[in-house]
């Protein structure tokens, strides 16, 4: 298995061929605590890392291993770390090399969770949060200074659905010597960051990966292609002992199983400490959304660009935001990034403001109003009033949501029915409008 093969074939065969205990062709469900040494002297070596096995499901487990090594291919990366949400991967991705009195760069176009743990849980921690408009990648270099640990951005961050210029920034990060994390969860399949120069990807698997709404979780994969040694007075934390593994230097300890000692440190410190576990059971299931997960993004990329299309013709509608349709440096940058389709979120805004807004909302009947992103049935939500609802004003303008705007991630329904539910419920949202635009003329 080489991961020269192409993402349908990863997504079925990377990691794994049969159970080397039973030859299930399925990858079984290690619903296990802990697993048995076969001697003092294995069990000494595996917790010292001369030799790599399984120990306790909180740091490694079978099932997990085989999601892991999927992900790292999908994406052309190293190895990879599950963990328990997308938020945990977030957090993680960076305590793992900023600590207190450090500071790292974030792009303000961010998911609402990331804008909240980064502006003040962060900051409660003594990690300082710079956030930077991405429009211009120079705001990075300009926010940077020799305490600056990371770079943080989406690739394809709602509700502005500007792609991010990761081409620009990471060769900034690699002037400099700062990695660029690139939380990859509205894109999996359309974009592989890593080709584009990012070196860390974080997703929040729940989304798109598993798929079908059932299960949280999420995924770190280090791309192998920083040079933490290169710069180790920016990262101490990988560069010098650590009194929390007997003095391990990690960018020493692994060396001669490959430039994994971001990732190698995570599990084996953060995992470790945090405990943010994935359970076996979840690494199962977005196992399953992964083998058919570059058929659904294709699906989910043609409904999208199919609704976007029938909004943009609609009278009620004022604009409406997806990637196929921006134009000048955004065009652009979508069509340097993306490939295959421009994903399956689409934004638009109701010429009646926050009313119409509520009234198309609580008229869907198929589409479903929750807050979520990436299943297989199409989903709306009015962010101001939930997503973003604990950001300020100032800051909900700032990462783009205004009063009116509704954002649906497109399923794999038939589109003509998705167009038929959107459409009754703009035509209850457009006669509401007028009742109220008459009752206050009257
Ligand atoms: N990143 C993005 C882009 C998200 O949309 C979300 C959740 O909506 C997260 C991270 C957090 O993921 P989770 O809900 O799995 O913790």
């Amino acid at each position: 298995m080489t991961t020269t093969m192409k993402p349908e074939t990863i997504a079925l065969h990377a990691g794994y061929r049969a159970d080397p205990a039973t030859n299930a062709v399925a990858v079984p469900i290690y619903q296990t605590t802990a697993f048995q040494f076969d001697s003092t002297e294995h069990a000494k070596n595996l917790f010292e890392l001369s030799d790599f096995g399984n120990i306790y499901s909180r740091i490694m487990n079978p099932t997990s291993d085989v999601f892991e090594q999927r992900m790292a291919a999908l994406e052309g990366g190293v190895a990879a770390l599950a963990v328990s949400s997308g938020q945990a991967a977030t957090a993680m991705s960076i305590q793992n090399i900023a600590h207190a009195g450090d500071n790292i760069v974030s792009s303000t176009d961010v998911y609402g969770g990331t804008w909240n743990l980064f502006a003040n849980t962060f900051k409660d921690f003594g990690i300082e949060v710079r956030f930077v408009d991405p429009s211009d990648p120079e705001n990075f270099r300009n926010a940077t200074d020799a305490r600056t640990r990371a770079y943080f951005a989406e690739t394809l961050p709602n509700p502005k659905l500007h792609v991010f210029p990761i081409t620009e920034v990471a060769a900034i990060g690699e002037e400099l010597g700062v990695p660029l994390i690139m939380d990859n969860t509205a894109a999996p399949i359309i974009c592989r960051p890593f080709d584009h120069g990012a070196h860390i990807i974080v997703y929040s698997t729940t989304k798109y990966i598993g798929g079908h709404g059932t299960s949280v979780g999420g995924m770190i994969i280090d791309s192998g292609n920083f040079d933490w040694e290169k710069h180790a007075d920016r990262f101490p934390m990988l560069n010098q002992p650590d009194p929390s593994y007997h003095g391990a230097i990690w960018t020493e300890a692994v060396k001669p199983l490959g430039p994994i000692a971001y990732i190698i440190k995570a599990r084996v410190t953060l995992q470790r400490d945090l405990g943010a576990a994935t359970s076996p059971f979840n690494s199962f299931m977005f196992l399953q959304g992964l083998e058919t997960l570059p058929l659904r993004m294709r699906e989910h990329c043609r409904n999208a660009q199919t609704i976007a299309e029938y909004l943009e013709s609609h009278p009620a509608i004022t604009r409406v935001i997806y990637p196929g349709m921006h134009d000048g440096e955004q065009g652009r940058r979508a069509d340097q990034h993306l490939n295959g389709g421009h994903g399956g979120l689409v934004g638009f805004e109701m010429s009646g403001g926050v009313e119409a807004g509520r009234t198309f909302i609580d008229s869907l009947e198929l589409v479903y109003h929750v807050a979520n992103i990436g299943d297989t049935r199409t989903l709306a939500i009015h962010p101001a009033s939930t997503t973003h609802q604990q950001l300020s004003r100032e800051d909900q303008e700032k990462s783009g949501v205004t009063e009116g705007y509704i954002r649906l991630s497109v399923g794999i329904e038939n589109a003509e029915d998705i167009i038929a539910d959107l459409d009754q419920a703009l035509t209850a949202a457009t006669i509401g409008e007028t009742t109220a635009r008459l009752t206050k003329a009257a």
